[in-house]
């Protein structure tokens, strides 16, 4: 299952956990707050104390936002949440339980909370549990199977009082983007219903690997990502990602023989906050697609709009070469 980012990881082997055979038959992703603070190390720092404290605890991911790290198995259990170890995977986040949600939704946790949401989606197809939120009283009963919190595993199971990742954690951002990754490993876009509507770019076969950019405007702060699928709209491979917080352009070539590229699609998401305090912020992202500098029938692809909060944006492009 080498398409599963969860492999890539870097693994820090935590001290306390339980060996199970796989596939463990795991029906729950349980998210925490790590309580510690919103930093760049915060992942790395709890990984190396799961790895050589006394004390029984684990948790399978850690997460802040440059990086996730791996401290026991998928299919091993941890010690995170009593009543839903062996059943759940677990995910540790930067931050406090104390946090507000706009505190949750600040550029550090935007960033952080899309690495959890990827890992999440992966953990979603992997384990075939619905991106949704489970109440306490479908926790309660072991035929449902979805997300839910440390806290909601204390209040159902009461076999802890810890109350993570706390009542401002940003749920229905956080689900909104584990769907959307979701959506994006599994949907098969040529048989979608929205094939009508699908837009295409037109390449020329001798004009040489197309360019790809993305221009986010209003001098917003951006995460994006680029992903080729192939003609059928399945197995997508990342082409390009980064940051960007000024209205510079970032460029990726995609690589290989335009002929290759006939049919095949095209996708980004862009993540995009405020970068300042201006009254009525909006936002712009634009994607040109080029052949030998010039831009190509079809593009650029532009979409703009009031940024009244966090944005998630996500769209696609069929390429025909001819
Ligand atoms: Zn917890």
């Amino acid at each position: 299952m080498s398409t599963f980012d969860l492999d890539a990881f870097p693994f820090v082997k935590a001290r306390h956990f339980r060996a199970s055979a796989p596939p463990r038959a795991v029906r729950l992703i349980v998210i925490h707050s790590m309580e510690a603070p919103e930093k760049g190390e915060t992942a790395e720092n709890v990984a190396h104390f799961f790895a050589t404290t006394d004390r029984e605890a684990s948790a399978h991911l850690c997460v802040d936002s440059d990086s996730t790290v791996r401290c026991v198995a998928d299919d091993d259990v941890a010690f995170a949440a009593p009543g839903a170890n062996a059943d759940g995977v677990h995910l540790e986040l930067a931050g406090f339980a104390r946090q507000t949600e706009p505190e949750w939704l600040d550029a550090f946790g935007v960033l952080m909370l899309e690495r959890a949401a990827v890992a999440a989606a992966d953990y979603c197809i992997k384990y075939r549990i619905p991106a949704r939120r489970l109440s306490n009283a479908e926790l309660a009963d072991k035929a449902n199977r979805g997300i839910v919190s440390h806290a909601q595993v204390s209040q159902v199971f009461k076999k802890s009082d810890h109350t993570d990742p706390g009542e401002g954690f940003p749920w229905a951002f956080f689900l909104d983007r584990v769907s959307r990754h979701v959506q994006a490993q599994q949907t098969t876009l040529s048989r979608s219903s929205t094939m009508a509507t699908i837009k295409s770019v037109k390449l020329k076969a001798a004009d040489g690997p197309p360019s790809v950019e993305i221009e986010i405007g209003h001098a917003q702060f951006g995460k994006y990502e680029f992903s080729l699928f192939d003609t059928d709209g399945r197995n997508p491979v990342v082409v390009g990602s980064g940051l960007t917080h000024d209205a510079l352009p970032d460029n990726f070539q995609v690589d290989g023989n335009p002929a290759t590229l006939n049919g095949r699609f095209l996708s980004w998401s862009a993540n995009i906050i405020a970068a300042g305090n201006e009254p009525n912020p909006q936002f712009s992202v634009a994607v040109h697609v080029r052949q030998r500098g010039a831009e190509v029938t079809g593009s650029p692809i532009t979409k703009q709009g009031p940024l009244t909060g966090p944005r998630a944006e996500f769209d696609f492009v069929k390429l025909e070469v001819s």
